[in-house]
């Protein structure tokens, strides 16, 4: 009845995901109608495809990239698995003990000698050659090998017998700010070393820079391939990357489409009289006769706690505020206003009704972070239903 997570079958559940396959092709064919016709698409499903489900987004994106990304080796095998045999991109460390993983259309990050002996190593022992991506650190300082050093490891990973067929950087603040120069300058960076490679007889056919908030604002950064995560699922990377689209674009606006909703059912309904307090720790008090929802959700479910007296919910058209605790399994929510509420009755917790909608940016602000860190935290244990 599942499929690694992916519901095939209706059947009753307490709360599920729904993941809107038209929302995804929208966002994949704006995505490519602004990008260069020479630059390839890269989806980046790390993370279960940012909390969304791996095995309800691959399908559906599969035939309008022409990558998949992904963080492990034990990612792309999931891919291979699920039944594609796009090119794939391992942008994460892959430790020795992971090579065997790989294939010879699952192409890797190297940033270190290391990996590279290990790729070698992987090529000794069973004939796979994994395609190299060099990985230049222009700025960033985190994953990615300095400009200095960049011929030298070129020169390991031809030593082991493996091709460099890729040059990649990542950008440290495009998403943080409307003032670009620092991204400018770390391009102008990787634009030397693309050079300095070139010179050195080595011409990787794939060379990319931009993740969402590049791809959507700089068209410089396009070179032969772009790899798109969060905007591919409907959401601005950031406030700034919204409004930089919108100083860059006076007329044209751009219609990001989130695919992720997020629902349960009512599961018991409580009656309290003005003065009685609802859940652990008693933070919330009856101030009148109240109608109280129980849903079968809690923070272990990827619902924050944070968002105990704080975060709304939507039940039939209309706004519900949780109150209370979050609970590991469960929440409350006051139905007060909306009477017609019974058992069984369906509750948006993330996601659009009419006019009304809840947004992982809501969400995320509630709980004091960012949309990447509340979508990619959604457990995979809750079914997706791909619609
Ligand atoms: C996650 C990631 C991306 C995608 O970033 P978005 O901002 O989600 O588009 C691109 N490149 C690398 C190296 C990444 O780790």
């Amino acid at each position: 009845m599942y499929t690694m997570g992916v519901m095939t079958k209706d059947i009753l559940l307490s709360q599920w995901m729904e993941v809107r396959s038209s929302a995804l092709r929208s966002n994949l064919a704006l995505f490519r109608s602004i990008i260069g016709d020479s630059t390839q698409l890269a989806a980046v499903v790390k993370a279960n495809a940012y909390g969304h489900g791996l095995a309800a987004v691959v399908p559906v994106a599969a035939p309008h990239v022409d990558w998949f990304a992904v963080h492990t080796a034990s990612e792309a095998r999931a891919i291979r698995d699920l039944g594609f045999g796009h090119r794939i991109l391992v942008m994460g460390y892959v430790s020795a003990a992971d090579t065997y993983l790989l294939d010879a259309d699952t192409h890797i990050f190297v940033s270190n000698s290391e990996v590279a002996r290990n790729l070698g190593e992987l090529k000794r022992n069973s004939g796979v050659s994994v395609p190299v991506h060099v990985k230049v650190d222009t700025g960033t300082n985190r994953q990615g090998i300095n400009p200095d050093e960049l011929l030298g490891l070129c020169g390991e990973v031809v030593d082991q017998g493996l091709d460099v067929v890729g040059l990649a950087t990542h950008f440290a603040n495009i998403e943080d700010t409307l003032e670009h120069e620092f991204a400018r300058s770390q391009m102008e960076r990787f634009r030397e070393c693309i050079v300095r490679v070139r010179e050195n007889g080595i011409n990787p056919p794939w060379i990319h820079a931009a993740c969402s908030a590049a791809a959507l604002l700089f068209r410089e950064a396009d070179f032969t391939l772009v790899r798109v995560g969060i905007s591919m699922y409907g959401h601005w990377p950031s406030r700034e990357t919204q409004l930089s689209w919108r100083m860059g674009h006076p007329k044209g606006s751009l219609q990001l489409e989130p695919m992720l909703s997020w629902k349960t059912v009512v599961g018991q309904i409580q009656k309290l009289e003005a003065g009685e307090t609802v859940g652990y720790g008693r933070t919330w008090t009856a101030l009148r006769e109240t109608r109280l929802a129980v849903l079968p959700v809690g923070y272990s479910d990827g619902y924050p706690r944070a968002l105990g007296g704080r975060g709304r919910v939507l039940v039939h058209g209309r706004p519900a505020p949780v109150v209370g605790r979050v609970c590991m399994n469960i929440s409350l929510v006051d139905v007060t206003d909306v009477p017609e509420v019974e058992v069984g009755d369906e509750v948006i917790l993330l996601g659009r009704d009419g006019e009304l909608e809840i947004s992982a940016e809501e969400l995320a602000g509630l709980a004091g972070t960012i949309n990447y860190e509340f979508l990619s935290r959604l457990p995979p244990h809750v079914i997706r239903k791909v619609v």
